[in-house]
């Protein structure tokens, strides 16, 4: 330890060097995260207060990395205010196990830790002193099983207090976001947050305005509610990018209510993502995509797949359903049908009951078989992304019970006939 009573090694080092200016080697107060993690980024998504729409844009990143196929997850470290399961939809809690926490998978498998996953009731109030929410967020970083992940969103608590201090020192991150209003002393706000981020020397990606404006949606004109936007002098200043503006968009607001922010389907930071991507320069999986078609009657899916009449056929990419439609097999039944599937690419099949030859015409084919299902066709399809949709082939002892004539396709379920 120096004079200055650091561990500087610098000859020159000055009073600054408390800040980390000197850019020298002082005590790192980082966390290890849970041995079985591997996290390639972690990227910091940072406010000057609450309501300004930061775990919308956190939520919005994470969607938009997911669907260009990196393996994501978010820690929500807003812990007074935590917000993200329910854009996503979650509601079943966190568990653990002797070696750690798990955290919750969105529909399409991002994962997620919140507080919110851990308390017995969402609407309860964390009244919790400083100390104990900055220990709380090390602890999602230490404790929790993230396992693989490219990117790691931290949705930060609002401010520059005390505790994103202590996150910013002891989570290592890549970079970080900062979510501004246009009415939210913008200014101040950004450079606070740009100042305690070169303090610790964490990269600042650049800033995302929300609620930039508003698009009438009769006429298409933008009202700019809090005036002109002063965001690109304030960036420019201070040699950081503007990532993207976000309008006041009500469908926005709705699907994030409704816990379906997976739905998205604006492009308001598909700029932002890109620019992420290209900073990170990280290698994503391979575009996954399959097709799958589910034997239908109505909305439900049919038990009798020899006989079935229609089928939908969806389209998957990255866990992501990019299409879904009906098909007339148009008289191809029976043992026509694998054939009929085959040619429309189909990787998979979803039915009720199956006959023994069907199912092996099927496999010759490369097709898989889920069989068994039965209910709502939209459930079962989510059922079959979350990697919950599992053969169903039980309630047929034996075969002493007759099939009658259809040779097996009679909606019984254990396909040994
Ligand atoms: P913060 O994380 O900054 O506290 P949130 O992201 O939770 O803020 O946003 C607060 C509320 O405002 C949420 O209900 C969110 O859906 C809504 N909201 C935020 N930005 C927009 C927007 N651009 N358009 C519509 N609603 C928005």
């Amino acid at each position: 330890m120096n004079d200055n009573g650091c561990n500087c090694e610098s000859t020159d080092c000055g009073s600054s060097c408390s800040s980390g200016s000197c850019g020298s080697k002082q005590t790192s107060f980082i966390e290890k995260t849970h041995e079985l993690n591997s996290i390639k980024k972690v990227i910091g998504v940072v406010s000057g207060k609450g309501g300004v729409g930061k775990s919308l844009v956190t939520s919005t990143l994470a969607v938009m990395m997911r669907r260009k196929g990196y393996k994501v997850g978010i820690l929500d470290a807003d812990i007074t205010g935590p917000s993200i399961p329910k854009m996503f939809g979650i509601t079943k809690k966190a568990e653990g196990s002797e070696f750690g926490i798990y955290p919750q998978k969105t529909h399409n498998d991002i994962n997620v830790m919140s507080v919110n996953l851990l308390l017995e009731k969402d609407d309860s109030p964390v009244i919790w002193r400083g100390p104990v929410i900055a220990g709380t967020v090390k602890q999602f970083w230490t404790d929790v099983i993230w396992g693989d992940i490219d990117y790691l969103f931290l949705d930060m608590p609002p401010g520059t207090g005390d505790v994103p201090l202590t996150v910013f020192q002891s989570i290592p991150l890549d970079g970080i976001v900062i979510v501004t209003s246009p009415q939210d002393l913008v200014s101040l706000i950004v450079k606070k947050a740009y100042n305690m981020a070169k303090a610790m020397n964490i990269p600042i990606l650049g800033v995302v305005e929300n609620m930039s404006y508003l698009k009438c949606p009769d006429c298409g004109t933008e009202i700019k509610l809090f005036g002109e936007s002063k965001i690109d002098a304030i960036a420019d200043n201070l040699g950081v990018k503007v990532l993207g503006k976000m309008p006041i968009d009500p469908a926005v607001a709705e699907l994030s209510d409704k816990g379906e922010i997976e739905k998205l389907n604006n492009e308001y930071l598909a700029e932002a993502a890109s620019f992420i991507e290209k900073s990170m320069n990280l290698k994503r999986e391979e575009n996954k995509s399959m097709k799958i078609a589910i034997a239908t009657e109505g909305s439900n899916v049919s038990g009798h797949f020899g006989k079935c009449e229609n089928f939908t056929i969806a389209e998957i990419e990255n866990s992501i359903i990019k299409s879904k439609v009906v098909v007339n097999t148009q008289g191809n039944q029976h043992g026509l049908l694998p054939g009929f599937l085959a040619s429309h690419n189909v990787n998979v099949v979803i039915a009720g009951g199956m006959g023994e030859g069907a199912r092996q015409n099927l496999v010759s084919n490369g097709i898989e078989i889920i069989s068994g299902v039965s209910g709502n066709i939209d459930e079962a399809i989510e059922a079959f992304l979350d990697g919950s949709l599992k053969s169903n082939d039980v309630g047929c002892s034996g075969h002493e019970h007759s099939h009658g004539q259809n040779n097996g396709e009679s909606g019984c379920n254990c396909g040994h006939h």
